[in-house]
């Protein structure tokens, strides 16, 4: 195949069928093409027959970054500043900087080599990424350690009017954090993008984005970078749900939790793959991947700061137990009348007139016991 660099650079031969092949390649800028037929029927008025190409003077682009970049051309691009720089800070992070903003990462951990290829400037020290003056901050951290990330920031170095988000997996918590510990200057904006690294690898088209717009300032310039960080996920096709933190919770404990959760206990079976997988058993398979590669702290927040979380987890235990109990109910039903070959509704009869006589027994026992014990009192 022939490169267009080596087609700008220096003096080549192009026959039509080649020119024709350069058109079916998908990252070949349709500009570039355009300028090519121009020169081919230049010179085939010329020399009729091959094209020679003498340093095309085009500075197009090309390659796919930069056609995605195109496209996301018209849109107003923001400083983003992520908090956590893990799993999903880095997921997140990709589309970002694909979308053109300009992104900046801290972590705990030393993360500056991964960031330089995703193409985002990595700070070591919070204060100096805060004097890059984001507009907008991203908290990624896990659950657990949110609270300690957010105290340590030094808000101070931040513009007044900058907007905190969270894309923590529950959202009363960080909620109440942010109401609670940011300068009441900041905008809030708590989010939850319903995937991840794993179920949103091949784009996020159609997956949940929900979101609540706790306190954004009535200035028009807050009112629409919120609207412009939120377009992130829209532009990206994700359905947009905005929804209070507090109905969130109550949903992702019913849905994402149990998920989880079942994914969790699932993994401890060490499912094998088999040569005779069904679709049901392939889609357990699935569900083991997806959640097993969250870590651990994750999974424990979603359990720990949900107030609804432990309530699921009862309840399934319940349902486990009963469909248990059904399971058994039937079997056992089925045991005694083979054993008891039809006799089985005389046996019930003895045994609950048995338990009759006993209870009786036991009432007779417990009344005159009792009426003693009244005698003796009196
Ligand atoms: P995670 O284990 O929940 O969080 C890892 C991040 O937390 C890393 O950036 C890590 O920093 C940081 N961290 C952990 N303990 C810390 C501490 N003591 N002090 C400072 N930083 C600490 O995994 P994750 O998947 O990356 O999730 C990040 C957030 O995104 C979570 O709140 C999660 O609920 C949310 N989220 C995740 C998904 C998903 O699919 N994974 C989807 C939606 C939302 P270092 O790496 O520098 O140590």
């Amino acid at each position: 195949m022939i490169s267009f660099s080596s087609l700008q650079s220096s003096t080549n031969l192009i026959s039509p069928a080649q020119l024709q092949s350069l058109s079916l390649r998908s990252n070949f800028h349709q500009t570039n093409l355009n300028q090519l037929r121009i020169c081919f029927r230049h010179r085939r008025r010329l020399r009729g027959g091959d094209l020679v190409i003498r340093n095309v003077d085009a500075t197009q682009p090309y390659d796919y970054e930069a056609k995605l970049s195109d496209r996301h051309g018209s849109f107003a691009k923001l400083k983003i500043g992520i908090i956590g720089f893990g799993n999903f800070g880095q997921f997140l992070a990709k589309t970002l900087v694909r979308q053109g903003h300009t992104v900046l990462a801290h972590s705990r951990s030393n993360y500056s080599l991964i960031a330089g290829k995703l193409g985002v400037s990595f700070f070591s020290d919070p204060n100096d990424l805060c004097e890059e003056h984001p507009e907008v901050v991203v908290l990624c951290t896990s659950i657990l350690s949110t609270e300690s990330v957010l105290r340590m920031l030094p808000f101070q170095r931040l513009r007044r009017s900058t907007l905190f988000v969270d894309v923590l997996s529950v959202k009363e918590f960080p909620r109440s954090l942010f109401l609670q510990i940011l300068p009441p200057y900041f905008d809030i904006l708590c989010t939850h993008p319903m995937f991840g690294p794993e179920s949103g690898k091949n784009g996020w088209t159609g997956l949940p984005f929900v979101y609540d717009k706790v306190r954004i300032g009535e200035h028009e310039v807050r009112v629409k970078r919120c609207e412009d960080f939120v377009d992130v996920f829209r532009r990206e096709g994700c359905r947009m749900v905005e929804m209070s933190c507090a109905e969130h919770d109550r949903y992702a404990a019913g849905t994402q939790f149990i998920t989880h959760m079942m994914g969790r206990a699932l993994e401890k079976l060490n499912l094998e793959d088999t040569p005779i997988n069904t679709k049901g058993y392939e889609s357990l398979l699935t569900l083991v991947e997806n959640t097993s590669k969250d870590s651990f702290e994750l999974f424990y927040g979603l359990f720990l700061y949900n107030k609804n979380a432990m309530e699921q987890l009862e309840r399934m235990d319940f349902a486990f137990e009963m469909v248990k109990r059904q399971l058994f109910g039937n079997l056992h039903g089925l045991l005694r009348s083979q054993l008891f070959d039809g006799s089985e509704m005389k046996y019930k009869v003895e045994e609950e007139r048995k338990l009759l006589s006993d209870s009786s027994l036991n009432d007779s026992e417990f009344a005159s016991s009792s009426e003693s014990k009244t005698v003796e009192k009196n």
